[in-house]
């Protein structure tokens, strides 16, 4: 506080000729930055716990400066004795509302009923002992800084808290810091310097001050001035936050409320510009602040409108991929439903068919028994679409089981050809079957679906073959551990459009229909994805339309 034994009396109760500079610059700027964010931050969004602790804080604060004003200035002994004693209660205030507000920023939720009980008991010894000797049994005017009079006990335990808080915000903010995220890390770490700067000069200054003074190290108490810089610190910090992390969900308004307090820190300067070259030098700066900031103002503006929009759109994205994926999970248990349900009837129709084609129902007449081959054949083109659909959708849906064994691939690829000769003969077409092996030709996979790409193959070949003759050969590479079977037609052959497309979900060349109507589309696709599966692959191959196929299936040799 000012000794009026050295200097005039205040003219109004804070504005006293002589008192220092300092006084009004450290306080005043300080305090408006922190009510303007406090207050702009809480009306923005009221029902924010954040924003109801942050404004607390800077309510308590301008607190702290009015009654450090009135000690500094005011000669009222009434006024000075009353201020100096809400000096605990404030800091305590203070203190524990810092904690609190890490504690909600960190976490995004109130603390629990235990926390909030601890902060309770905490304070409550610096409102209990505010107005008793405790805390301060008296003054000395004429000795302006006459701490002796203060309570040890009492002064050490509000200035205790104070670095309780520091420690408390600091190993909470450090242990919220190793697991997160880069972003999260950079917003911790500005919360860290914001919250501990304004802290740590607070309070240090503060207890310092007072002690240097006691022990009459220097002639007053001057030094706790500097402890309200930190919170122009802190609130820097948060409209860091605000503006560039939007850690308080509000926008505009906030950069806005920035930019005022910026002005008006600046405008401060005139209260100790003296000379013309200060006062011109304000100016400029003033002139200068403005323009940069509304500069600054009007891209965040447009970069919070973009962010918006783009957070909206990635909103919408995300929310029709969710659909997307509820709908395609659906189709795949559609499908797989629906062609189980159609297998059963379809085996009953086969089933009958045969019996009745063999005559066990009696002797049918010819034509009876030509329509009774038909329903033979479509039946039998539907179960395998059936299959195949059913294929699909375990393949999509990763249900598709293999049962893994060691067999002979030659002996199983000329089975499959010998079955379906007669096929491939009704059709005025030849099947040879040819092998070129230096090993046994043993393959470790899954032998139902060796054989069922095997058929597939041959069946495509016998069905895109008008004329001539189809080839299968077994091939191995005994350095490279693969074997090979060469499916070779001489039918439709395919084009490089064709041959791009044909191992796709539903895709048919345009001269498939011509030789073909019956087919999916999904045989290839399904040998393809099986073979690979197991480790090998197939290809294509054909010098154009009408001049033939070769397709090779590779599987890795079990040597
Ligand atoms: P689907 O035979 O049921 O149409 P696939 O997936 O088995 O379905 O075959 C896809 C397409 O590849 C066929 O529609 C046809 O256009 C072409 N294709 C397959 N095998 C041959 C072949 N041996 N010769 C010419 N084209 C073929």
């Amino acid at each position: 506080m000012i000794c009026y034994y050295y200097y005039d009396a205040p003219t109004y109760l804070f504005f006293a000729p002589d008192i220092p500079e300092l006084l009004y610059y450290s306080h005043i700027p300080a305090t408006i930055l922190a009510l303007l964010v406090g207050i702009f931050v809480f009306v923005n969004n009221p029902r924010n716990l954040l924003n109801k602790i942050l404004l607390s804080i800077a309510l308590s604060f301008s607190a702290i400066t009015v009654i450090n004003l009135v000690t500094w200035t005011s000669i009222e002994s009434s006024a000075i004795i009353f201020s100096w004693s809400l000096f605990g209660p404030l800091q305590g205030i203070i203190s524990v509302l810092s904690i609190y507000f890490i504690y909600v920023f960190l976490n995004k939720e109130d603390v629990s009923l235990k926390i909030k009980t601890v902060f309770s008991l905490l304070l409550l010894p610096t409102f209990l002992f505010a107005a008793t000797n405790l805390n301060l049994s008296g003054f000395d005017l004429a000795w302006c800084d006459s701490f002796q009079y203060e309570g040890d006990f009492y002064s050490n335990y509000y200035n205790g808290l104070g670095f309780l808080a520091i420690l408390w915000t600091s190993i909470l903010l450090a242990r919220k810091y190793k697991g997160a995220t880069r972003e999260l890390k950079k917003q911790i770490l500005l919360m860290g310097v914001g919250i501990e700067s304004f802290l740590l000069l607070f309070f240090t200054n503060f207890a310092l001050g007072d002690y240097l003074a006691t022990i009459k190290f220097v002639e007053d108490s001057r030094l706790e001035l500097y402890g309200f810089f930190g919170m122009g610190i802190f609130m820097v910090m948060i409209g860091v936050l605000i503006v560039r992390f939007r850690t308080f969900n509000v926008g505009m308004i906030a950069s806005q409320a920035i930019l005022i307090a910026l002005l008006i820190l600046t405008i401060s300067q005139y209260t100790f510009a003296e000379s013309i070259t200060s006062i011109v030098l304000t100016s400029i700066t003033l002139l200068f602040t403005a323009i940069i900031g509304f500069i600054l103002l009007r891209s965040v503006r447009k970069e919070i409108k973009q962010r918006t929009e783009l957070e909206h759109l990635t909103q919408k994205l995300a929310h029709a991929n969710e659909k997307l994926k509820e709908l395609d999970k659906l189709k795949s248990e559609f499908v797989s439903i629906a062609s189980h349900q159609l297998r059963s009837p379809l085996t009953a129709i086969r089933g009958y068919a045969s019996l009745l084609t063999d005559g066990t129902y009696g002797k049918l007449p010819a034509k009876a028994t030509e329509a009774l081959e038909r329903i033979s054949e479509s039946s039998k083109n539907m179960a395998y679409s059936i299959e195949d659909y059913l294929n699909v959708s375990r393949i999509e849906s990763g249900n598709m089981k293999y049962n893994y064994s060691d067999f002979n691939l030659k002996d199983e690829a000329e089975k499959v050809t010998d079955d379906l000769r007669s096929q491939a003969i009704k059709q005025g077409l030849g099947l040879i079957f040819r092998t070129n092996l230096k090993s046994r030709g043993v393959v470790h996979a899954d032998i139902g679906k060796t054989v069922q790409i095997i058929q597939n193959l041959i069946n495509n070949s016998i069905k895109y073959t008008p004329k001539g003759s189809i080839k299968v050969l077994v091939r191995d590479d005994v350095v490279k551990k693969r074997i090979f079977i060469d499916i070779e037609d001489t039918g439709i052959g395919m084009n490089e459009k064709t041959l791009a497309s044909i191992f796709g979900k539903f895709e048919r060349a345009s001269n498939a229909n011509s030789v073909n109507t019956g087919g999916t589309g999904l045989g290839l696709f399904v040998a393809k994805m099986m073979a690979e599966a197991m480790g090998g692959g197939i290809t294509a191959h054909s010098e154009g339309d009408g001049k033939g196929s070769r397709f090779t299936i590779e599987l890795p040799l079990a040597m």
